[in-house]
């Protein structure tokens, strides 16, 4: 008697704790059943998003209405993997409406705990997150003023710079100030991708990064960057190989800012004397570009990292400047038209990134 008055107690104690912790918690939580039925919701949401609980508990959490409409496709992609996936996190970020009618931007995380016989229910934990947002949303906006404001007084200084080693070319023993505004030139290239890096990071962030979507030869592109870039070619020994005439379907000048950064990565990241190889072969209803190079490589624990926004190999900083931005956008890039990107590497012995993209069709 005294032992099972003692476990009521307790068990009222733990419920109490867990009431109230459920009430003041800044999230969301949410357990749906495995048809999407609402089996529970946490008072919460009350003051997050104003709505009462208990209404909820009954309804179809998938076909709720609360999601943003430009945002349904990540809610459906999360719940999609979260029902495919017992015990793991899918996180993403969403628009919900208040009972106001105001937008408010969530962070989500779903977790199949369906076999977890204390749970049973894929657990969804909501937070708001719009003050987190807004920041971000004027970051980026200020970082997009400030960069088109420097982009205008580099294209001056470079052109000034061109123009004046254009001169000097046609006068004799200036070779120092030749090098000299060569230099100029170089360093304010590399200020101006940077911008530009760093304006394409905010459009990736706001999900504005748009592209245009028409069929090419990806094979006539490699050969015209190269072509374009003859002092790539002729600095370091690159090949191209590969007979596809196959037409891929993407943005053209996207895809050629990826293929730059590969190639420009491979420069970078390998000894002047080695070999470069750019393939390009079609494989069933894929066109896949690939770089090669005989440099540094990535270490294997290393490999998952690298299209990761500002990861840098510290070791190879001593020799090159890197932002660790280029791979992030290649891969966004990449996303963008529904292909893919990844590497083979070897630790010393080079490395291989590749990149998929569609067949377009006829
Ligand atoms: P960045 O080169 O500006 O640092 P990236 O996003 O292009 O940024 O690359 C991220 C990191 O991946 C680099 O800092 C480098 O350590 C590593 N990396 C990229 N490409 C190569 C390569 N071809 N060989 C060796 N390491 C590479």
């Amino acid at each position: 008697m005294a032992i099972a008055s003692i476990k009521s107690t307790e068990l009222q104690m733990l419920k109490g704790r867990f009431n109230f912790l459920v009430n003041q918690a800044s999230a969301v939580i949410t357990i749906v059943d495995r048809k999407g039925i609402i089996l529970y919701q946490s008072p919460s949401i009350k003051h997050i998003l104003g709505y009462d609980s208990q209404k909820r508990i009954g309804k179809n959490f998938l076909h709720s209405k609360l999601v943003h409409p430009k945002d349904v496709v990540i809610k459906e992609k999360l719940i999609d993997l979260a029902f495919h996936h017992e015990n793991n996190n899918f996180q993403g970020e969403l628009r919900m409406q208040h009972k106001d009618g105001t937008w408010h931007w969530m962070e989500v995380v779903f977790n199949n705990q369906l076999s977890n016989p204390s749970v049973g229910g894929i657990v969804v934990i909501t937070h708001d997150i719009t003050n987190r947002k807004r920041l971000e949303i004027q970051k980026n906006e200020f970082l997009s003023i400030v960069s088109h404001e420097l982009k205008t007084p580099l294209t001056a200084i470079r052109a000034y710079a061109q123009i004046m080693s254009g001169h000097l070319k046609k006068k004799e023993h200036n070779e120092k100030e030749i090098i000299f505004l060569e230099k100029i030139i170089s360093q304010t290239d590399r200020v101006t991708q940077l911008i530009s890096d760093l304006l394409d990071i905010g459009k990736i962030e706001e999900g504005k990064l748009s592209i245009e979507m028409e069929p090419f030869q990806m094979k006539l592109l490699l050969e015209k960057i190269l072509d374009d870039f003859t002092y790539i070619a002729d600095l370091r020994n690159v090949q191209l190989s590969g007979n596809t005439k196959a037409f891929v379907l993407g943005d053209e000048s996207r895809i050629s800012q990826v293929v730059m950064n590969l190639l420009t990565n491979a420069m970078k990241y390998s000894p002047e004397e080695s070999k470069i190889v750019i393939r390009v072969e079609k494989i069933g209803k894929e066109v896949i570009t690939s770089v090669t190079d005989e440099g540094d490589g990535i270490a294997k624990d290393k490999q998952k990292y690298v299209f990761d926004r500002f990861y840098r190999i510290e070791e190879k900083k001593s020799r090159q400047t890197s932002s660790g931005l280029g791979l992030y956008i290649a891969s966004e890039i990449i996303k963008l038209h529904n292909g893919k990107i990844w590497l083979k590497s070897t630790k010393g012995k080079g490395s291989t990134f590749y990149f998929s993209l569609p067949v377009a069709a006829k």
